[in-house]
């Protein structure tokens, strides 16, 4: 029988020190040394899920099959593995109580006094546990938060007692760590891994590898001083530097400073080296583009870097299928409410607007969707955005003034985009819209299906909204098409204009099944629409060049 290791992955001195993606990154290393791996994060907040908080608190909800609403995090996980994820992958301490409360009213726990040690940390131990099997080598537990949080504490001893449950030798912490640099002192500083080593002791973890996040390298002076001074050898302390070109970068370097290596003989597990052939191949299109496109993602979170983090990833991964290097231009819809579309869209190659929730903004995307209707810019419009592109469409070609979605105008005459009616008798906010996989059926020859090459799709949903079905007829009659359904012909899931050259509309987040490894067909797509746009305007700018000088010149 297999007996599943545990690694254990906590970070220290500050967040967002990239512990998801050092945690997805160890995941890939050790899947492609053939290794069954499955990964899960605990995140220390009072939230249920995240599914209830604002992008600007957390960044992006990430969806996953199961319609569970979870850290972005997981994205990092299924970007880079194949760790099946499930409503298992992610607890938070409000999930952990909610059980915790929910035996103690059953009477499971027969009139003890119910406590932090052990009931609070029985459930977090049963939930690592849980993923554990005879089919599993290694599960990864990363623990959000920072190293002397308060919520953290039933976490941090929930994983040191699991050591004495399952055996030292089959658990590993690692820790991740920061050090910084010091300018004038032209120095880098061990004093705050120091502190934070210090502090996972004084809770009975003694780390087995730190790595070292750090924008310098780490020389062989301070390495041993860490490895003195947090009690580990000289190789266990593994620089992480910061990546020059992408996240996909992290794996190989933290496999050349023999992370992995270290872990499976930690471990005892015996593998071969890691196979990562096809991941060299996706750095060297990265660091050699053969084009380049511009596209503007127009939201309203503009300046928060996480609120739509897979949209940017799956972006970059369209692009990689296209050997094209993406910029991403972070465009605020206030900004485009302010300034116009013109002044601020006329010179990218394609325009995407992602999903949300609540009116702020609205304007800005529609007009935002109108310039790319009009000026035949490659348009994607996710959830919200495509909700936008159908009002748009409805106001400024059926001429509907009004035109509107319930969500922001209760009144309108025309509600082109309406509550669900599974939504109407809904009044909880957590976990109560229509979430995760659902399957569609592509309508044969649309745009859609040609980048699927295939006629059922599963993608995953977050939303409360749809397109109102009784307009359909004049929709359409006007030129907007739906590629997609739900099976029962209910709902509409694609909308596209197959007048223009790429205007593609979808009710769900295709951003949550792309893969560096396999992109997803509709964002390989609209990258490659976007790059013929950029090449026709090119090749029109040049003739137009040629003519006026061959003019000049008679
Ligand atoms: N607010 C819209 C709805 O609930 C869109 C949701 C989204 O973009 N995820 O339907």
């Amino acid at each position: 029988m297999r007996r599943t290791k545990h690694i254990f992955v906590t970070g220290g001195v500050v967040s967002s020190l990239g512990k998801g993606l050092t945690s997805a990154s160890i995941g890939l290393l050790l899947e492609r040394r053939g290794l069954s791996v499955r990964m899960q994060k605990f995140d220390p907040y009072i939230n249920v899920d995240p599914g209830t908080m604002s992008p600007y608190q957390h960044g992006e909800v990430y969806v996953l099959d199961d319609g569970s609403e979870t850290d972005l995090d997981l994205g990092h996980y299924e970007r880079f593995t194949n760790s099946p994820l499930t409503r298992d992958s992610n607890w938070t301490t409000g999930q952990i109580y909610q059980e915790v409360i929910r035996k103690e009213r059953q009477g499971v726990f027969l009139g003890q006094t119910v406590q932090v040690i052990p009931h609070v940390t029985n459930e977090i131990k049963a939930a690592i546990a849980k993923l554990a099997g005879n089919d599993v080598d290694v599960v990864i537990t990363e623990i959000g938060g920072t190293v002397g949080d308060i919520e953290s504490q039933p976490f941090l001893e929930a994983i040191r007692q699991f050591a004495l449950d399952v055996g030292k030798e089959n658990c590993l912490y690692i820790h991740l760590t920061l050090v910084p640099y010091l300018r004038a002192a032209d120095e880098l500083k061990t004093k705050p891994t120091q502190h934070s080593v210090g502090q996972l002791r004084q809770i009975g973890i003694q780390p087995d590898i730190l790595i070292c996040r750090t924008e310098k390298p780490l020389g062989p002076e301070e390495r041993a001083k860490i490895a003195l001074f947090c009690n580990v050898p000289v190789e266990a302390v593994i620089e992480e530097r910061d990546k020059e070109f992408s996240i996909y970068e992290v794996p190989l370097s933290l496999m050349e400073r023999g992370l992995d290596e270290l872990i499976v003989r930690r471990l005892g597990l015996r593998t071969p080296k890691p196979q990562m052939d096809d991941w060299i191949e996706l750095l060297r299109i990265i660091r050699n583009p053969e084009h380049e496109v511009s596209i503007a993602v127009v939201g309203k979170y503009a300046e928060h870097r996480d609120a739509y983090k897979s949209i940017y990833e799956a972006l970059d991964h369209g692009g990689i299928a296209n050997r094209t290097q993406v910029q991403i231009q972070r465009i605020h819809t206030q900004l485009i409410e302010r300034e116009g579309a013109e002044r601020l869209l006329s010179g990218v190659d394609g325009i995407l607007v992602p999903g949300g929730f609540g009116e702020r903004g609205i304007q800005g995307k529609i007009q935002a969707i109108r310039f790319a209707r009009e000026r035949r810019i490659p348009f994607f419009g996710i959830c919200l955005g495509m909700q936008c592109a159908v009002i748009e469409f409805a106001r400024n070609v059926l001429g509907w003034r009004e035109a509107n979605s319930t969500e922001f105008d209760r009144e309108t005459p025309y509600p082109v985009i309406c509550l669900m009616d599974e939504q109407r008798n809904v009044t909880d906010k957590g976990g109560t819209m229509r979430l995760g996989a659902k399957p569609a059926v592509l309508v044969p020859g649309s745009r859609a299906a040609e980048c699927y090459r295939t006629d059922v799709i599963w993608e995953r949903h977050r939303h409360r909204y749809e397109l109102n079905t009784q307009y359909l007829d004049a929709l359409t009659a006007s030129g907007l098409a739906v590629a997609a359904t739900s099976p029962d012909r209910k709902l509409v899931e694609i909308v596209e204009i197959p007048s223009h050259p790429w205007f593609v509309g979808v009710q769900f987040h295709p951003e949550f099944k792309s893969k560096p490894t396999a992109p997803h067909p509709l964002f390989v797509g609209f990258v490659r629409a976007a790059l013929a746009r950029r090449q026709s305007v090119g090749k029109r700018g040049e003739t137009e060049a040629a003519s006026s000088v061959a003019h000049l010149a008679s």
